[in-house]
């Protein structure tokens, strides 16, 4: 490997999922030089709402409409949580300025002033959350009215079922009425995808025909519900035009993995990073890393085998948990992949889950992971700090169950806002 090929950074930012983008994000826009390495990430799998704190404790599923009195209740149950260590200042700061991000990268996001908002799900259950994608939005409003509503199905479409939707919520919402239609160009296919369909409503002769049928169904309603499926890079147009073209409100329902909504979010970050000037290795992964006094970390980045050379003041690891691939669960023992680093987990493995699958306290696998110190670096073996400038941020910190709390993308974006803030700080 020649010299020539060392790039030098400030900050390497390991992972591109949530926690990975936002702590780039935060970095760059504080003028520092960022490497990002990663790839697909769980956020392709994600629903595309942005959830802060929704239910605490997890096992009695107490649901908060206010997510800060939540986050409050959760920190004084919950000491070692990483909300914990970080002020309600600052992770409505980091939020914020994320969400502001996104808006400028063409996926904006409505929110309520402190206080959750309540979505239909693809299960017809309703899901508090915090914030959610435009195009969601009008259905929180319809939810909230219970205006009449009609919403679709898709024939060959599976996993959204809009008459699961209607069975769910008839006592709640009575006025919910059904079509079932086939897809444009899409007919007597025995099965069609999402990300297809929103690939082709960015041309406005699928739109035209989608509008068309959806016109011929529509009996007075005033909202139509549709799968998560309007548009990738240009959702806020497609979802206008469309409703125009219809002529009532027009809202996407959360689905099933994977998602548009999270495709949208993966394609927003790798237009939109770069151009604030980070240096993006997207799907690529960290091979190895060394740490040398006064050097700073040196990262061997790569495929199949190294072929770049990052040498680096601090490092972010926002790796995830097991789908990111930042642990793994052996046949005895739970360990953390690049830096070996010490990971909070059961003494045994017969411990990691309850005897009953859906017991409402969790699984205490669900809560393993880096254990940190205020400035959100992994504890090495002696309790202290493994490296002077490592961080830590996201679902490989220890101590949360994202998945019950419903706090995912918060926490991601909260820890790696404090992760940077602590950078720039030592
Ligand atoms: C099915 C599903 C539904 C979800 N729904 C919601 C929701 O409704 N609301 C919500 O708020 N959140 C939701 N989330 C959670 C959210 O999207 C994030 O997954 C979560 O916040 C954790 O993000 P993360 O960045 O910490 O980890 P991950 O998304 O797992 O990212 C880890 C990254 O690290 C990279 N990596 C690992 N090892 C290496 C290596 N050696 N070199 C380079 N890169 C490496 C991976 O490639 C990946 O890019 C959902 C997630 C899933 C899976």
């Amino acid at each position: 490997m020649s010299a020539m090929r060392v790039l030098k950074c400030d900050l390497t930012v390991i992972g591109t999922g949530m926690a990975g983008s936002a702590a780039a994000l935060f970095a760059a826009s504080r003028g520092l030089k960022v490497v990002q390495v990663g790839r697909s990430a769980e956020i392709i799998f994600a629903s595309g709402l942005l959830d802060v704190l929704a239910v605490h404790p997890v096992a009695e599923k107490k649901k908060w409409r206010d997510p800060w009195a939540g986050i409050r209740a959760l920190v004084q149950d919950c000491p070692a949580h990483p909300y914990a260590r970080i002020q309600t200042g600052a992770i409505k700061a980091g939020i914020k300025e994320f969400l502001d991000f996104m808006e400028g990268a063409g996926l904006a996001y409505r929110r309520h002033a402190g206080r959750n908002v309540e979505i239909l799900t693809s299960m017809g259950t309703v899901k508090l959350t915090h914030a959610v994608p435009e195009t969601m939005w009008p259905g929180a409003e319809a939810l909230k009215k219970k205006d009449p509503c009609l919403l679709i199905d898709f024939r060959g479409l599976k996993g959204v079922s809009a008459r699961q939707i209607a069975q769910v919520q008839k006592r709640r919402w009575p006025d919910l009425r059904l079509a079932c239609l086939e897809f444009p160009e899409m007919e007597g296919f025995s099965e069609v995808y999402t990300e297809r369909m929103a690939r082709a409503l960015e041309s406005s002769r699928y739109r035209h025909k989608l509008a068309t049928a959806i016109k011929a169904r529509l009996a007075g309603a005033k909202a139509v519900g549709l799968p998560a499926m309007l548009g990738i890079s240009n959702s806020r147009q497609v979802a206008a035009d469309l409703a125009e073209r219809i002529g009532a409100g027009l809202f996407e329902i959360p689905g099933m993995p994977p998602s548009v909504p999270g495709l949208r979010l993966k394609e927003a970050f790798e237009r939109s990073l770069p151009a604030i000037g980070v240096t993006l290795f997207s799907q690529e992964q960290v091979f190895d890393v060394s740490h040398k006094e006064g050097r700073g970390f040196v990262l061997g980045i790569g495929r199949a085998e190294v072929e770049q050379t990052v040498q680096s003041k601090g490092v972010v690891l926002a790796t995830g948990r097991f789908i990111g691939g930042g642990l793994h669960a052996g046949r005895q023992r739970i360990r953390e992949t690049l830096f070996n680093l010490p990971v909070y987990q059961p003494a045994d493995r017969r411990c990691w889950h309850r005897k009953e699958f859906l017991d409402p306290r969790g699984h205490p696998i669900n809560s393993t992971g880096l254990q940190i110190d205020d400035l959100f670096r992994p504890l090495g073996k002696n309790k202290q700090p493994a490296f002077e400038m490592l961080f830590a941020a996201g679902s490989i910190l220890a101590h949360q169950d994202w998945i019950r709390a419903k706090c995912g993308s918060g926490l991601a974006i909260a820890t790696a806002f404090a992760a940077v803030d602590a950078f720039l700080r030592i």
